[in-house]
Formats: C-alpha cells, sequence, structure tokens
C-alpha cells in the first residue's frame, strides 16, 4: 500500500476508552514526533501519525487511539519504543507474541535461568517417568518436586528410588531425562512471525516512514498481518552464539546475498529487505547460505532506537544515498558484526 491509499483511523470504536492524562501526554508527545515526521515526506496531506502496521492515519483528536507498544514483546523484555494502534497491538499480543514467549521461557530453562517454575516429564531408568516441577536456583541447582496428584500411583517413588540409587553409585543425574513442557500449544511460525514484526517495528522506530513505505516492505507487513499464511520462508534465524549482549540494526553490505538490513534481538536475527524486490530477496535468502558454512555479516550498524527517530526522513539526500548505496553492497563497511 502506497502511502496515498492512506485510510483514516474510525475512532467511533473506541470513544468509550478511559486513558491516564499521564499516558495521554506521552501518546500526545510521540503522535506529534511521528506526524512531524510524516509531514517531512512533503505528500500534501493533513497532520496524521501513521500506523506502522495497517497504515491508517490518525489525526491529533485520535491520538488516544494509539498505544506505545513494546519492542520487542514486554513478554520478551522489551521497552516501549513506537506508537501502533490498538487493533494491531492487541491483535498480536493475542496471535503471535504468546508463541515467542512461551519459547523464550523455555529456553531460560535451558540457560539455567532462576526464578521460573517448569511442569516438566522427568524419565527414569527402566521405563518409568513421573511428573515434576522443576526450577533453578540462583546458584545453578535444580530441584525437582514431584507432583502426586498429576501422576500415576508409584511413579513418584519409583523416580526417588532411580535418583537415590544414582546418588549412591557417584553417578550424577542426566538432565536430558527431563522435558520441560510448554503451558500452551506453541507454533513456531507464529513465534518467528512475533520476532519479524518486532524487527520491522524497531527498523521504523530507526529509519522512519522512508522505510515503512518501501515497496518491498509490503510483503513484510502482508506477512505480519497473516502469520498462519507462509508468504516468506525464510527471513528468522537463530543465532545462539551471538555475541551482541545490546540489540542491534545493522545495514548489511555483506554477505551480498542478505544486502538489506539486519535485526538482532538477542539470538534471534530477522532480515528485512531494503532496496530489493521482496520476493527476489527472501528467494535468495532461502538458497544461500544454507550448506552449513559459517556466514560472516558485516555492514553499518545503527543504534538501537531508544524512541522513534525516523532517521530516513529527516536525512540529507545525500545521507539516505548514502544508505541506498550501503544496502547495495556498497559504501560505509565499519561495524562488522
Ligand atoms: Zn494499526
Amino acid at each position: 500500500m502506497s502511502p496515498l491509499e492512506l485510510g483514516v483511523g474510525d475512532g467511533g470504536a473506541y470513544m468509550g476508552d478511559m486513558i491516564t492524562s499521564g499516558r495521554a501526554c506521552l501518546n500526545l508527545r510521540d503522535w506529534s514526533a511521528g506526524a512531524e515526521a510524516f509531514a517531512q515526506l512533503g505528500l500534501g496531506l493533513p497532520r496524521y501519525y501513521v500506523c506502522p502496521l495497517c497504515l491508517r492515519g490518525f489525526t491529533e483528536d485520535q491520538a488516544p487511539l494509539l498505544t506505545r507498544e513494546h519492542v520487542p514483546p514486554r513478554a520478551l523484555g522489551g521497552r516501549r519504543l513506537v506508537l501502533t494502534c490498538r487493533d494491531c497491538n492487541s491483535t498480536a499480543g493475542h496471535q503471535i507474541d504468546s508463541h515467542a514467549a512461551e519459547i523464550e521461557r523455555v529456553r531460560d530453562f535451558r540457560r539455567h535461568k532462576p526464578g521460573n517454575s517448569y511442569t516438566a516429564h522427568c524419565q527414569a531408568e527402566g521405563g518409568i517417568g513421573a511428573n515434576v516441577e522443576a526450577e533453578w536456583s540462583a546458584d545453578g541447582k535444580l530441584s525437582i518436586a514431584g507432583v502426586p496428584e498429576t501422576n500415576a500411583p508409584g511413579a513418584l517413588d519409583h523416580l526417588n528410588a532411580e535418583l537415590t540409587r544414582r546418588w549412591r553409585e557417584g553417578r550424577g543425574w542426566p538432565t536430558s531425562s527431563l522435558s520441560v513442557r510448554f503451558r500452551h500449544q506453541v507454533s513456531p511460525r507464529r513465534a518467528s512471525v512475533s520476532w519479524l514484526r518486532a524487527a520491522y517495528l524497531a527498523a521504523f522506530a530507526s529509519l522512519g516512514y522512508r522505510y515503512a513505505f518501501r515497496k518491498e516492505v509490503d510483503l513484510v507487513r502482508k506477512q505480519i498481518q497473516q502469520p498462519d499464511i507462509c508468504l516468506i520462508k525464510s527471513f528468522y534465524q537463530e543465532a545462539p552464539d551471538a555475541t551482541a549482549s545490546e540489540p542491534a540494526i545493522v545495514l548489511l553490505n555483506q554477505p551480498h546475498w542478505a544486502c538489506g538490513l539486519a535485526v538482532q534481538m538477542g539470538e534471534h536475527l530477522v532480515l528485512l529487505p531494503y532496496g530489493d524486490d521482496a520476493v527476489s530477496y527472501y528467494q535468495r535468502l532461502r538458497c544461500a547460505g544454507g550448506d552449513g558454512t559459517p556466514v560472516t555479516f558485516a555492514g553499518k550498524a545503527l543504534p538501537w532506537p531508544e524512541r522513534a527517530e525516523f532517521r530516513l526522513d529527516y536525512a540529507l539526500p545525500s545521507e539516505r544515498a548514502l544508505y541506498a548505496k550501503i544496502v547495495n553492497g556498497g559504501g560505509e563497511t565499519g561495524n562488522a558484526r
């Protein structure tokens, strides 16, 4: 959708909503910053804040219909970063963010993160196992407790005897025999789209409308809006060896097949198109880098936005040209990650 096709948010459905005055002030400040950035495009339209996800425009009176969204989602440690409309914000929470959060919660178990209790199944030798609650302590010790009401008679006794025998024999206890369970059914697809959404919002916060309105970004928004349909196959990868402790946005110029935007959030790496047809870009990603050879990404790192910065909307034409040059495989190459 081009910016000229913008619709105007319908405030009618929200007339009964109550907001605090403090939050309203924050919304207005962010609305104003976004509307100013949008005005920089010189489209001759009234002052709107345009939701970066659905591209509906909201007037100043409709600012309460926007919410400051956490990027990444709050359950994944994100901070409030950009305004999106309430429809887009609440839909994501229900549809996709809970899947990413649940997968991350279970990963925290593998990282020995204390403070969470996990429902798990402990498999003892001899084929009999038992349901337990497991928790890591701050000093790295794992404690498990049986839950009698979720176990068959004798199962906990058998497990207890097995653990005692191993302890007497001086044998360690294999943590691989413990399977942690998800609290609800999890869709890895929805979880990855949640990361795609977070990456796109971070890119919008950093680069602004001149990035969000690029033709190639349409496909990204469509994928976010239709998480269960596989419109893009390869946009996400886990980078468990990631050394970056801080989230990062990088204008990639290496390797050549990935030139575009990389958004890294902990172990999660999302690639977004920039200056290339989206279908060709993601097809290239799918074909390249899949042979197990380690890939080094490099380019120009942009600081992670503390608030919406709209860099491209305010950039001089020469700076915009430089960004385009970088993602076309040229320009600056510092800040390799
Ligand atoms: Zn929206």
